[in-house]
Order: structure tokens, then C-alpha cells, then sequence
């Protein structure tokens, strides 16, 4: 999917709403759809790329600022404390559904020890 069709594109632009946590310049934090834990969250880059196999289309402020805004999330969400995870799926055995960067932050009770 390209920018104009980009489901988490839309996202940022406000064409599809979400449940904001954070924002900044270079991320976006909202919450996800379907959550998989009591806390679950999304931080996307406000730049358009497809997946971490793509940083090189991102600047070393732009991937560090996605890392920060997850810290800053499990902060804001209270589970900085407890413990949480944070997952960026890629490609198919990944099970990645939406073409654009996304660092899922999942927390909030004890996580399975395995993660596959
Ligand atoms: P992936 O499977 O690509 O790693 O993660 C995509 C995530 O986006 C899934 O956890 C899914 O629930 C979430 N998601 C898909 N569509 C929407 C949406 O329209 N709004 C929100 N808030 N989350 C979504
Ligand atoms: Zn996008």
C-alpha cells in the first residue's frame, strides 16, 4: 500500500480515527483495534515505511524516536513499572497485516514467555 491508501497513513492524517496516546513529530501512538493483552498499543512513524526490513528509508532520529514513543507509552499506560513487550512484525511468517512501521507495546498482565 502506498501513502494515499496506507491504512496507519490514514491513521495519522485524522482520515480514520483512533484513540490517541501520544504523538510527536516523527510517531503516532493510538490504541489497537482488536487488543491482544489489557494494554495494547500502536506507535507508527509519521513517515511512511513499509516494515523494519525498509530502515534505511528512515532517518537514525526517526527509528530512535519510534523506540522512545514506545517507552514513553508503557509510561503514560502505567505498565513501565510491570513489564511490557514490544513486537514490529515483518513479512509473511511474521504475520504482519499493515504495510506501515509499527512497534506493538503489549502489557498490562503476564505475557506468554514464548513468543511463537
Ligand atoms: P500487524 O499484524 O501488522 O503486526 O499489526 C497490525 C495491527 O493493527 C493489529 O494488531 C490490528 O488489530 C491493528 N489494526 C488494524 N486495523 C486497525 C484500525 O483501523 N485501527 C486500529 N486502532 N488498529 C488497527
Ligand atoms: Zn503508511
Amino acid at each position: 500500500a502506498h501513502m494515499e491508501d496506507c491504512l496507519f497513513c490514514k491513521i495519522i492524517r485524522g482520515e480514520i480515527p483512533s484513540r490517541k496516546i501520544y504523538e510527536d513529530e516523527d510517531t503516532y501512538a493510538f490504541y489497537d483495534i482488536h487488543p491482544q493483552a489489557k494494554v495494547h498499543a500502536l506507535v507508527v512513524s509519521k513517515r511512511h515505511t513499509t516494515d523494519l526490513a525498509h530502515h534505511s528509508e528512515l532517518s537514525d532520529r526517526e527509528l530512535a524516536a519510534c523506540l522512545r514513543a514506545c517507552a514513553k507509552v508503557a509510561e503514560l499506560l502505567n505498565v513501565a513499572e510491570s513489564g511490557y513487550r514490544v513486537v514490529s512484525n515483518r513479512g509473511e511468517n511474521a504475520c504482519q497485516t499493515v504495510g506501515h512501521l509499527h512497534f506493538h507495546v503489549i502489557g498490562g498482565e503476564k505475557l506468554a514467555e514464548r513468543m511463537a
